[in-house]
């Protein structure tokens, strides 16, 4: 879905550089099966109504199973130029259009730019979490523990689990 809508000139639309696609764990629906998501003439293309709301549908469920649904939806609102055609994150392009609307209403005419603000701020926190060292009372606990408690016990072998289950039972006869 990398080109510009129908009827525009030829050209290729560049997605918004702030907003990376999400990465996926696992290939995507889309990916495996693009056609199922390609509504090029619109909301209501294809032989029959009943059809196309059949294949709507069926898309839809794909997207909702998705891991990358929701970051997938928010990639598609801010690259409009590449969204303009078919299902993206379980959305037909008149349900993107309202909610482009929407985030006009709520974050204001700049909503693209709040929203590259506010994923930066993430991403920049996150960095930090991960960069700062853990202060000084936090190591004296982590080292308290350690000593108290000991490293963490192995889990029981099989043949360990039956001899105590052998002992426990014996235990519950005798008494
Ligand atoms: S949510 Fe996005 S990435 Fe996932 S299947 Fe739907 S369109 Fe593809």
């Amino acid at each position: 879905m990398s080109r510009a809508g129908v009827g525009q000139p030829t050209y290729y639309a560049k997605p918004d550089p702030r907003f990376p696609f999400p990465h996926s764990p696992v290939p995507t629906r889309c990916q495996s099966e693009p056609t199922l998501f390609d509504f090029t003439n619109g909301d209501r293309s294809g032989t029959s109504r009943a059809a196309t709301e059949r294949r709507l549908a069926k898309a839809r469920r794909a997207c909702s199973v998705c891991p990358i649904v929701k970051d997938c939806l928010k990639w598609a609102l801010v690259n409009k130029d590449l969204t303009k055609v078919g299902i993206v994150a379980a959305t037909t392009p008149s349900q993107r259009t309202t909610l482009r609307k929407r985030m006009v209403d709520r974050l204001g005419p700049d909503w693209i730019d709040v929203l590259a603000e506010q994923d930066q701020a993430r991403r920049e926190r996150a960095a930090a979490a991960r960069h700062t060292p853990l202060t000084v009372s936090q190591a004296r606990i982590i080292r308290l523990d350690r000593e108290v408690n000991g490293p963490m016990p192995k889990p029981l072998t099989p043949a360990q689990q039956q001899r105590n289950l052998a002992r426990l039972m014996a235990g519950l006869k005798a008494a």
